[in-house]
């Protein structure tokens, strides 16, 4: 393979500009620099009627659940957890499960543009082994709870996985470590202190959910007195390098620690929609000081794992409830899904187009009715723009979809293999 190329398309967003007609070069897996001509004899791919974009970050995902897709919705959190995922769960969890799944979502992350991921789940060693067949990033969250499951049995047996897959994969530049305590009502606050003090003490970041249903807070509340906001204050958690998903149920004095302590926060919309758990206070919490990116959350309850639609819905969804069509320009959105993640998620070199940062790219065609015509390219990805009109996908300067083809895996039969692991779930209904 090439390890330097030119790739021409009619916009590139490059370091946070539109440029027009341009190339970009890339060697060794970095960009290199932006021209206005190319004569060279290096190999130059040319992409006409189209845009270059920095691929997209997803800060909260369980990739594995794609093959829970469909099977229970229109339920709300508590029950669609108890009565129907953790059964499942129970039952169907296996290296053989995990790995298969996640080489879908690897499938729909490239065709929708998501290069990074941020994951939270079991068997956590099978994700990372697909996420590198397919040649993309992630950091692989490793979770914890304080009940058995056929992963691990107790804190001490979760801890162990985790250092056993940190040093399985410690000299893998594509996979990241993370602790994933699920939630504080699933952790006991001395567990949860347990996961802190082991991301602070191997330096990995810290990953959960925080106020996610007005059950959660009801529940905390019943079990300790206190909310979970400022349970996790106490022992710390703001203080280290973490992030927290949904983050929708918490009162102005909440917001304002998480502002002064610059929070990371994944926010989840859809999946906060469909599970009717209202809707988090982006506005106030990005006006605050805290780090807004985004998730798309488990395809169980979303029902798809893609960037280019949520952050659609997010700019949508804020300015309506907050009657305010001026807030979460397409910029901001756009960086919550790019720059914002990188840095939540400490990629130093990701997150935007620039010289001796990853080449990590999709390329989008604008032959299209809903591309024409162009005035701000910007705001036809975010406004106008499907998933589907993304051709081409580079990691790290790898070519991983061109022309709509995925390079790194066989798509075909990976959707064979899903169809026959939802036959099986399907028999045992
Ligand atoms: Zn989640």
């Amino acid at each position: 393979m090439d390890n330097k190329f030119f790739i021409f398309a009619d916009y590139i967003y490059y370091n946070g500009n539109i440029e027009q007609n341009k190339y970009l070069y890339v060697e060794d897996g970095l960009i290199k620099g932006l021209f206005k001509e190319n004569n060279s004899e290096i190999r130059t791919y040319i992409r006409k009627n189209s845009a270059i974009f920095p691929s997209f970050i997803n800060t909260h995902t369980h990739l594995p659940m794609v093959y829970f897709r469909g099977l229970a919705d229109d339920l709300p959190l508590n029950d669609w957890l108890k009565k129907y995922i953790w059964p499942k769960e129970n039952k169907w969890l296996s290296s053989e499960f995990v790995y298969d799944a996640t080489l879908l979502s690897a499938c729909e992350l490239i065709h929708s543009g998501t290069s990074t991921i941020n994951d939270m789940y079991f068997y956590s060693e099978k994700i990372a082994e697909a996420i590198i067949k397919a040649k993309l990033n992630a950091v692989i969250g490793i979770g914890v709870l304080d009940f058995p499951t056929k992963f691990a049995r107790n804190i001490n047996e979760y801890l162990n996985k985790a250092n056993t897959i940190k040093e399985m994969y410690k000299c893998c530049s594509n996979i990241k470590i993370a602790i994933c305590p699920h939630s504080l009502y699933t952790v006991c606050p001395d567990n949860f202190k347990k996961c802190l003090d082991y991301s602070f003490n191997h330096n990995l970041l810290l990953h959960t959910h925080l106020a996610e249903s007005s059950w959660e807070i009801e529940e905390i509340k019943k079990r300790y007195n206190e909310s979970p906001v400022n349970i996790l204050n106490g022992i710390g958690a703001f203080d280290i390098p973490s992030i927290f998903a949904h983050c929708v149920y918490l009162n102005d004095k909440e917001i304002s620690v998480l502002g002064q302590k610059r929070v990371n926060i994944a926010h989840c919309l859809e999946s906060n929609l469909k599970l009717a758990n209202g809707f988090s206070p982006i506005k106030k919490l990005l006006y605050a000081g805290c780090n807004i990116t985004i998730g798309t959350d488990g395809a169980a309850s979303n029902n798809d794992l893609d960037l280019l639609g949520e952050m659609s819905s997010v700019a949508k969804v804020h300015k309506g409830l907050n009657l305010d069509p001026t807030i979460l320009d397409v910029k901001t959105v756009f960086e919550m899904s790019t720059l914002n993640a990188a840095k939540a998620l400490k990629y130093n070199k990701k997150g935007i187009l620039k010289e001796n940062y990853s080449a990590d790219f999709f390329v989008i065609s604008l032959n299209k009715a809903h591309a024409s015509p162009i005035y701000n390219i910007l705001s036809h990805l975010i406004y106008g723009a499907k998933s589907s009109d993304i051709t081409d996908l580079f990691n790290n300067g790898i070519p991983v979809m061109m022309d709509s083809k995925i390079l790194t895996l066989d798509e075909e039969a990976i959707i064979e293999k899903s169809n026959w692991w939802g036959r099986k779930i399907k028999e045992t209904y």
